[in-house]
């Protein structure tokens, strides 16, 4: 038994000639808000439907809250709480009734999950009465997580919680996991968007079924091994391809307004790096543009990580 609230060890999957998940190992910590970062395809839902119970790894074991994902799996089922990545709720049942229909699957009722859900569910509430598929998306998020609260999980696993839904939507979500887990809730998430990882205790970044790295998000960016600038301009994309074959360059891709471009000499000085770049576009004909040094952040470390682990499976 571990102490872990979730503990995966040397997990395998495959869907025929596909291999989802590749001797992944990992814990996450009683009260711990952790990330599982990566791209589509990367083999995020099928590690959550391992732990939901749902789906049996080909090779490895697992446990959640001390119990074995497969041994166990109706004592998991009652006390974890799933939000899948397409929202998991009926259409044409109301809000009230989607809540009540959730309650009762787990033998609870809303009046006892009330206190958990009541942040997130009173937003909702004035619609009680609207039928789930009239809902925004925005909406059907903040109901489907109180659907996957009401029974008052001791973890909470949200694959994609925020695929689909607007901006306001996704950082409200992002404020309330912060506040359940100051409760003590114990959450894993997956997401593929950066600014998310970002509010994570840790991250693991998961890619091609194996895990790249796993670190507190803070700590990813600076263990990056290259020297790293921003460059701005006009005619982004003819910079673009211009940086691309410029010496040294070990890689550059779009990055917000602006363009991010990685040397290929370790150790080397970013401010001479920037100066030198600066000189090559000068003289391939380019003006207005500006070229700065930056420190690296998770996006950065993901897209050095990335063609690495590619090169390797
Ligand atoms: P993610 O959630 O990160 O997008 P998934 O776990 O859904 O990744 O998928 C990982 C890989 O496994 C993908 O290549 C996907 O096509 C494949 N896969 C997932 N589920 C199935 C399935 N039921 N049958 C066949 N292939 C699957």
């Amino acid at each position: 038994m571990s102490d872990a609230a979730v503990s995966v060890r040397e997990i395998g999957k495959r869907f025929g000639e596909t291999e989802a998940l590749a001797n992944i190992s990992f814990d996450v910590s009683h009260g711990e808000l952790f990330g599982l970062v990566g791209p589509d395809g990367a083999g995020k839902s099928t590690l959550f439907r391992i732990l939901t119970t749902l789906l049996v790894p080909d090779a490895g074991s697992a446990t959640v809250l001390g119990l074995d994902v497969i041994r166990d799996l109706w004592a998991i089922r009652s006390r974890v709480g799933y939000m899948p990545g397409r929202f998991s709720l009926y259409g044409d049942l109301t809000v009230a009734e989607n809540l009540s229909f959730f309650a009762a699957v787990f033998g609870t009722t809303v009046k006892e999950g009330y206190g958990l859900i009541s942040p997130i569910y009173k937003q909702i509430e004035p619609f009680a009465g609207r039928r789930a598929d009239a809902l925004s998306g925005g909406m059907k998020q903040k109901l489907a997580l109180s659907c996957a609260l009401v029974h008052r999980p001791e973890i909470l696993f949200l694959d994609e919680p925020t695929t689909g839904v607007d901006a306001v939507s996704r950082r409200e979500l992002w404020d309330q996991l912060g506040t359940l887990r100051d409760s003590g809730l114990t959450i894993v998430v997956s997401t593929a968007y950066m600014d998310e990882a970002i509010r994570c205790d840790r991250v693991a970044l998961v890619q091609g079924g194996r895990i790249l790295q796993i670190a507190p998000p803070m700590d990813i960016g600076p263990q990056y091994p290259l020297p790293l600038v921003d460059v701005v301009g006009p005619d982004r994309y003819r910079l673009l391809l211009a940086l691309r074959k410029a010496p040294h360059v070990h890689s550059a891709y779009p990055f917000g307004t602006g363009l991010h471009v990685t040397d290929d000499r370790k150790g080397h000085d970013p401010q001479t790096v920037a100066a030198e770049l600066s000189n090559y576009l000068d003289s391939q004909g380019f003006s207005g543009f500006d070229v700065n040094p930056i420190a690296a952040g998770i996006e950065d470390s993901f897209m050095e990580l990335m063609p690495a682990l590619q090169r390797a499976s």
